[in-house]
């Protein structure tokens, strides 16, 4: 008998009883802006961020209307203008150029390792070429932060860190989003929290912080900001940074303070799952599967593995059998971009320079995401799947030899 996997790679788990409680009451009080408060209450949305910069260790902390909106901001808090490079990774998911072309900065693609990280050497190489760096930690694989961050500061680069897959991860330790100047979060749906849509701005650099917070759309009651800088850092930038809406509601923030508290036991989940895929997987001929550094304390919501070295219609028949088989997988390195788009060379409104060992990397990268409502026995059972059918295609290619 063939198994078949029947599970939804795209359904989450429920909210918490107590964050639906707590949109209930938002609810029926009616105010959701986050500015909107009766006399002595003190906003959802001041309270969440309060709580994620306590929780990350940082100074400042600023929620929004989207992971997307989080980097615009940091962007522009670090005075990226129009015409101005920005580097960031080669491998990555379209919000992310999508964030520097929408300022009218251009990216500068550094490439990707076979470990599925930012290239050093070649971050190295290009180093002069831009202020700031746009480091995605795409699909939660962190490279050496000790090392990159080496780096950006001799050569003068700020940090700006994409944590919409490393929510709740470290490096040695450190919470991801606390290397750079400023880290951003999502809290989609497809996150580690989900209201939706949503976002998190995180940082220590007061002045960068007023900047952002002032660009979310706080007209004058930045006082109310309870991780926000003190008021006289606003003194002089209130009068020369723009208002770009983006602030977050009360109604997400009262479902997002409740999935704070349970981050790190989701994260011991996701891993669990992760661990029996890798498990399922090992020693499969033809299959890589990636390193996970000994620094990387990852959270694992997605799982990946490389065909490396492939033909792209033997990656395709993969594809094809593992889906009729209900694993749905997705290849990153398909040449023409199906519902994503996570190769430097499909946005094409942006210019770029050939990248051949990326290209490599790039053509073989098999991509799931594990959602916490697939069981231990759905991760096995999706794990024989894979082997079976990555098997079947290999040995058939091998025969043909
Ligand atoms: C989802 C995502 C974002 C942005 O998140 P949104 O909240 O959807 O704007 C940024 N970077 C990566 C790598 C993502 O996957």
């Amino acid at each position: 008998m063939t198994e078949r996997f029947t599970g939804s790679f795209t359904q989450q788990e429920p909210i918490p009883e107590e964050g639906i409680m707590a949109a209930l009451t938002v609810l029926r009080h009616g105010r959701l802006h986050r500015y909107n408060t009766a006399p002595g209450e003190i906003a959802e949305t001041a309270l969440l961020e309060e709580e994620f910069a306590a929780q990350m260790g940082a100074k400042y902390c600023l929620a929004v209307a989207s992971g997307g909106y989080a980097m615009t901001t940091a962007l522009r808090a670090c005075g990226v203008k129009a015409g101005d490079p920005v580097l960031t990774n080669a491998f990555t998911l379209a919000p992310v150029p999508g964030a520097i072309a929408s300022l009218g900065a251009v990216p500068v693609y550094v490439g990707v390792t076979e470990g599925l990280v930012i290239d050093l050497d070649d971050l190295a190489t290009k180093a002069g070429q831009a202020k700031v760096l746009l480091l995605s930690h795409m699909r939660g694989h962190i490279a050496d932060m000790d090392r990159l961050m080496a780096i950006c500061d001799a050569a003068g680069i700020s940090v700006i860190e994409d944590c919409a897959h490393t929510m709740g991860a470290n490096w040695r330790g450190i919470p991801s989003g606390r290397f750079g100047r400023f880290g951003c979060y999502s809290t989609q749906t497809y996150k580690h929290v989900n209201s939706g849509e949503g976002g998190f701005l995180i940082s220590d650099d007061a002045e960068g912080m007023a900047r952002a917070i002032i660009l979310s759309g706080s007209y004058m009651l930045y006082e109310r900001h309870r991780a926000g800088p003190p008021p006289e850092t606003f003194a002089k930038i209130k009068y020369e940074t723009p208002n770009v809406s983006g602030r977050m509601d009360n109604l997400r923030a009262a479902i997002l303070r409740p999935q704070l508290r349970l981050l790190s036991e989701q994260a011991g989940k996701w891993n669990a799952r992760y661990r029996v895929v890798e498990a399922g997987l090992r020693d499969t001929p033809g299959l890589r599967l990636v390193d996970r550094p000994e620094g990387e304390g990852f959270v694992a919501s997605s799982f990946q593995f490389l065909l490396l070295d492939w033909s792209e219609d033997k990656v395709r028949e993969v594809v094809a059998r593992c889906a009729a088989r209900g694993v749905e997988l997705k290849w990153f390195g398909a040449p023409e971009p199906v519902a994503f788009t996570s190769r430097y060379d499909s946005w094409r409104y942006a210019p770029h320079a050939p990248m051949p060992a990326t290209d490599r990397v790039l053509a073989g990268i098999l991509d799931m995401r594990l959602p916490l409502t697939f069981s231990l026995d759905d991760c096995a059972l999706i794990a024989r799947i894979i082997r079976a059918e990555v098997s079947v295609v290999w040995q058939a290619a091998a025969a043909v030899k």
